[in-house]
């Protein structure tokens, strides 16, 4: 399915100037068509359950969403179905950290190291007494210490708000998931209690947690998530609307973050084979920024061992290869290889 802005605006102060045209729209959405009829029928993994309520996805969900940084956005499949962005939530609530704190400060609280560790390992960096990074839980825990408010709620509302902007409508919690995260989020506890008696977060341990889980537990869906990835890659302007949403000055660190540490323990081979800033969670959603030009994302709720879509590594691999989106890629020109098909 494709939808464009109204009359194919560029909003005006696009940072490009490549809007596509409706002959290479219609290439572009084939290709996602394609992708998505080749990986449909691939049924490896399985959804998590550790978190009950994710338990209840459909493990035949799929959905695939690219949007430009013109705002123009290609779907495919089960592209407007919600799930909670789960641990997708954390660049954006490392980016928010980094606005409210400054680097120096939320740096002291998180380190920018990958881990090699899966993403709920009960660890700290040994070098620094830090955790590795903000992508793995024990990082994001911190930086939900660093954003959250007083009363509790403030802070989810705010997060909540500003994410509704860089997805371009309202955003909301899934209470039935936040509820189920609460309740048997005891390894997440285990982490808080474990930065807690490391000096890296204060004694609000509950509303530590509260507001990571509340982040986790937002609901948004394939669209959502290319557009708030778009956002980051239109240095912080949401592509339709035009608001400023992020500081554009600190989206280079938080993507760096992504590249490195956005998969956790197969973010080598995801830098290696698809070569983009990119988040995945355990709802099943992956997005990935070209920067300055596309957000990408992919829904499918079955996993693989390290907690990865399995369909939506797939999707991501061939889209990027597809589109030429490695940030290294021979031509490193992303999205506007599409320029050569005119
Ligand atoms: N809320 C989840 C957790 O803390 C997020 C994990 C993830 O998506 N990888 O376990």
């Amino acid at each position: 399915m494709m939808e464009t802005t109204p009359g194919n605006e560029i909003p005006q102060n696009s940072t490009t100037t490549n809007a596509l045209s409706p002959w290479l729209g219609l290439q572009l959405q084939k290709i996602i068509d394609g992708i998505y009829k080749k990986y449909r029928d691939i049924d490896d993994g399985a959804v998590a359950t550790y978190i009950p309520e994710l338990g209840k996805a459909n493990p035949k969900d799929f959905g695939i969403c690219l949007a430009t940084v013109e705002g123009q956005v290609y779907t495919a499949g089960d592209w407007d179905k919600e799930f909670t962005i789960q641990s997708m939530c954390k660049p954006f609530a490392f980016q928010l950290a980094l606005e409210q704190h400054g680097t120096e400060k939320t740096l002291k609280h998180v380190g920018v190291e990958p881990s090699g560790e899966a993403f709920n390992s009960i660890e700290l960096d040994p070098k620094s007494g830090r955790p590795f990074n903000p992508m793995v839980n024990a990082g994001a825990i911190a930086v939900a210490s660093l954003i959250k408010q007083s009363p509790v709620e403030a802070g989810v509302d705010a997060f909540v708000e500003t994410m509704g902007k860089a997805a371009g409508r309202k955003l909301r919690i899934d209470q039935s998931v936040f509820a189920s995260e609460t309740a048997t989020g005891h390894r997440n506890r285990a982490i808080a209690y474990l930065l807690l008696n490391a000096g890296i977060i204060d004694e609000e341990v509950p509303q530590s947690l509260h507001q990571y889980f509340a982040q986790c537990s937002m609901l948004v869906n394939c669209k959502d998530l290319a557009m708030m990835a778009a956002t980051l890659g239109n240095i912080g302007n949401h592509p339709v609307t035009n608001e400023r949403v992020f500081d554009f000055q600190l989206i280079k660190h938080v993507m760096a973050v992504m590249f490195s540490c956005g998969l956790y323990d197969y973010a080598g081979n995801w830098a290696f084979e698809v070569g983009l800033p990119a988040k995945s969670g355990v709802s099943g959603g992956i997005f990935g920024v070209v920067n300055r030009q596309l957000g990408i994302s992919v829904y499918s709720p079955k996993l693989d061992a390290q907690g990865n879509s399995v369909r939506g590594i797939l999707a991501c691999r061939e889209l990027a290869s597809h589109f030429g989106l490695h940030a290294f890629d021979f031509s490193n020109v992303g999205s506007s290889f599409m320029q050569w098909l005119l």
